[in-house]
């Protein structure tokens, strides 16, 4: 029968099969425990982001961690959360469509469940579906920081939108989404402390003037990997949704501190591991991770402890590596570190856990492909 599950629990990390997903589980429980203190530390929510993993085997652990809920992105990938054992999500996104608007609601009476909007016509059609499952759904609104993606202009039109979901009995108004996705990878601090100071200051203006017309924002939400402890320091934001911290990826790992040195906060817990399949030239080798178990939107891949051979070149099925001084031997295995961890992840069916060189545990990635 076909099989795609690349290895089993106990084995020796040499027998997994590849081209797979590992994830160093020491490396995983350090940087949840880290953001889990840090959130403790500054007296902040952290509701992590569960579209980096799809797993919810990892959104139970980052709870069991204090994290007060996971979000999601897609409403289908909160289904398969819910299913999974979760009870509190944000989606942290719009929902357009009446049947996925009709599964949200429904969703809201297995779990509690949070939405955004930037629309008004959105909110009733959410309203109405809630009501219709006899179901409560809090509601945030989302405004542009600065990112130009979803998210009405702060200010007045903020104040619009969250006035209509106060006023259907089905929705609670639950405050404002305020997620600027540009900031995060931007490599140096003053750039991204300039980023999130705009933010802050559009947050807080748009904040006041809901209070000023007695709207209370229970939630300020928003943060990333890149700029959590900016958000944080901020004194505004309450709820921090960061994503890729359990993972990495080579494009976070090239982020600076406020020193000029890299960052230290996360270490590499996933890689791609991935065995050389052709070795017939002295300057090259071929392994057999490609396009297909991997995005290279962020770059390509680095080679993970390795800095005598590197990855130049991705095809559907085939990576090109340079092996200038011809080490690399048929059979070899590397490790790589993506470029870019959330959609890589959502390439595979499973993560094996490793710890002391051994299989520990194989999870399912649960919501891979939940992108409804
Ligand atoms: N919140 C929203 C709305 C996002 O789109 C993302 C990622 O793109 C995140 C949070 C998590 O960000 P990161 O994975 O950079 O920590
Ligand atoms: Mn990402």
């Amino acid at each position: 029968m076909a099989s795609n599950c690349p290895a089993e629990v106990g084995m020796p990390l040499e027998a997994v099969l590849t081209p797979c997903l590992l994830v160093d589980l020491d490396a995983l429980e350090r940087n949840m425990d880290r953001m889990a203190v840090f959130a403790r530390e500054n007296q902040i929510r952290l509701r992590p982001h569960a579209k980096t993993h799809k797993c919810p085997a990892i959104a139970l652990q980052q709870i069991a961690r204090g994290a007060v809920g996971i979000c999601c992105q897609k409403v289908s990938e909160a289904e398969a959360m819910v299913e999974g054992g979760v009870t509190d999500i944000m989606v942290s996104n719009q929902v357009v469509d009446p049947r996925m608007i009709e599964r949200l609601a429904r969703l809201a009476r297995a779990a509690r469940v949070a939405v955004c909007v930037d629309d008004a016509a959105n909110i009733d059609v959410i309203a109405a579906a809630t009501k219709a499952q006899d179901a409560v759904l809090d509601v945030l609104v989302e405004i542009d920081v600065g990112a130009g993606r979803c998210g009405v202009a702060p200010g007045r039109p903020a104040v619009e939108l969250a006035r209509r979901i106060s006023a259907s009995p089905a929705l609670r108004f639950a405050g404002l989404q305020a997620y600027n996705g540009r900031t995060q990878h931007r490599r140096d601090h003053a750039e991204r402390q300039a980023l999130v100071d705009t933010a802050v200051a559009m947050t807080r203006q748009t904040m006041d003037l809901l209070e000023s017309e007695g709207l209370q924002c229970p939630i300020i939400a928003g943060a990333g990997t890149g700029s959590y402890a900016l958000d944080a320091a901020s004194g505004l934001y309450n709820e921090l949704q960061c994503g890729s911290y359990v993972f990495m990826d080579a494009d976070y790992n090239s982020l600076r501190d406020h020193d000029g040195q890299p960052r230290q906060d996360f270490s590499q817990s996933l890689f791609l591991y991935t065995t050389v399949m052709s070795k017939t030239r002295p300057t090259h080798a071929v392994c057999d991770a490609g396009l297909k178990v991997q995005s290279v939107d962020s770059g390509l891949p680095v080679v993970h402890g390795r800095d005598d051979v590197q990855y130049i070149e991705a095809n559907d099925e085939h990576g090109l590596l340079a092996d200038p001084h011809n080490l690399l031997r048929l059979g070899e295995r590397l490790r790589l570190v993506p470029g870019h961890c959330d959609p890589t992840v959502n390439l595979h069916d499973w993560l094996v856990g490793i710890r002391g060189g051994r299989v520990e545990c194989i999870w399912p990635v649960g919501a891979r492909g939940m992108s409804l």
